[in-house]
């Protein structure tokens, strides 16, 4: 028999304010929904008043088998080992990907450190492809990964205006991204491309130029990283202009900030603040990836993979901080990233959504529960 929980009196934002709502979860879906559900259901009763109830945040982009490598074999990370850091900090979905390194590092390792973590109780999905083009893949082809791999939702992150990557064309870029389009077709998945940007000067002008000369709409492509440098952000206008979506990464350090990164949270109330809709931007943790500890002298002291719980911090610092509603800053890292990887079920509290929840306090908006893939974690 399936087992009931009873949500009671929350205050949901689904992201969207629904008000004081009694909330039925079983065999991990919202079954019921209603200002007050009948009393007698032999279910297991959690008292939420006072607390909001919202959707489990959705991480677009963790290097869940490890990254970093850059700096030389000293210089990479260690796969995610636990789900028990997203799941404090709130993220109860990743999507894994590769970086730059594709050699010493591969798809069906990813795929591995994946299902783990999945077994663990975090849902978990991963991008085909790297940094490098043509993208290497798990089964020969993206097409292919895309319909065969149920795990493989998108592609990414291939590297633009980086030193790092391989200095794509438009064409070669529009070529990834058709196969992308009809592989996801053909498997029902929206086979979104994530593209990280690096700080050339270029910026997104590649986007633009496949965009000009190819049939592909500009909702193929997921770039991220956009608050690396405000020379970078000067490109986000003109792409969200054209309908295009970007994405913010959360896990700056001290040292990034002062070498120019920005921080997400605030760049957030910008880009709102100046037009954007929330519906427009993801944010995401780059969870794993190296970041590199200097001293005052400027010498490397050690490597940090960056933190998946920065994902939370920000969206938490963009309303208590940078006065985002927390309507929107929520809808950026729950709707938004859900949409822009075709997860219908997932990013909303409602009727047969999956029962991705959080309890927060609701001041500090500091997690108190979290509900993901059918188990309740109850952290104060
Ligand atoms: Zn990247």
């Amino acid at each position: 028999m399936t087992e009931l929980v009873l949500i009671r009196n929350a205050e949901v934002w689904a992201p969207t304010p629904l008000g004081r709502r009694d909330v039925l979860l079983g065999a991990g879906r919202v079954l019921a929904m209603a200002p007050k559900l009948a009393p007698g259901l032999d279910a297991t009763v959690i008292d939420a008043a006072g607390a909001l109830l919202c959707p489990g945040l959705v991480d677009s982009l963790v290097h869940l088998s490890g990254g970093g490598g850059e700096g030389g074999f000293a210089t990479r990370t260690l796969p995610l080992a636990s789900a028990q850091e997203p799941l404090r900090a709130g993220v109860t979905t990743l999507i894994g990907a590769l970086g730059t390194d594709d050699t010493t590092r591969n798809h069906a390792d990813l795929l591995a450190c994946a299902r783990s973590l999945r077994i663990q109780g975090v849902n978990t999905y991963i991008l085909t492809g790297s940094y490098q083009v043509p993208p290497v893949t798990l089964t020969g082809s993206v097409r292919q990964d895309l319909i065969v791999v149920p795990d493989i939702i998108g592609v990414g992150e291939i590297a633009i205006a980086d030193h790092r990557g391989s200095q794509p064309s438009a064409r070669e870029l529009a070529r990834i991204g058709a196969d992308a389009r009809v592989g996801a077709m053909l498997a029902g998945k929206r086979g979104t491309v994530l593209i990280h940007v690096g700080d050339a000067a270029d910026g997104l002008q590649l986007l633009h130029d496949v965009s000009d000369s190819s049939a592909l709409p500009v909702s193929q492509w997921h770039p991220t990283h956009i608050n690396r440098s405000r020379a970078l952000l000067e490109h986000a206008p003109g792409w969200l202009a054209r309908g295009g979506s970007l994405d913010l990464t959360t896990s700056t350090t001290p040292a990034l900030l002062a070498s120019g990164d920005l921080p997400a949270a605030s760049v957030l109330a910008e880009l709102l603040g100046d037009g954007a809709t929330p519906g427009q931007i993801t944010m995401s943790s780059d969870g794993q990836a190296s970041l590199p500890l200097f001293d005052d002298a400027g010498a490397l002291l050690d490597i940090q993979a960056a933190p998946i719980a920065s994902l939370f911090d920000a969206m938490r610092d963009a309303v208590l901080q940078h006065g985002v509603a927390f309507e929107a800053a929520l809808t950026t890292v729950t709707r938004t990233p859900a949409t822009v990887w075709g997860l219908g079920r997932k990013g909303e509290v409602r009727v047969d959504a999956d029962a991705d929840l959080l309890l927060l306090e609701p001041d500090s908006l500091a997690v108190r529960s979290t509900f993901a893939r059918g188990r309740v974690h109850h952290w104060t």
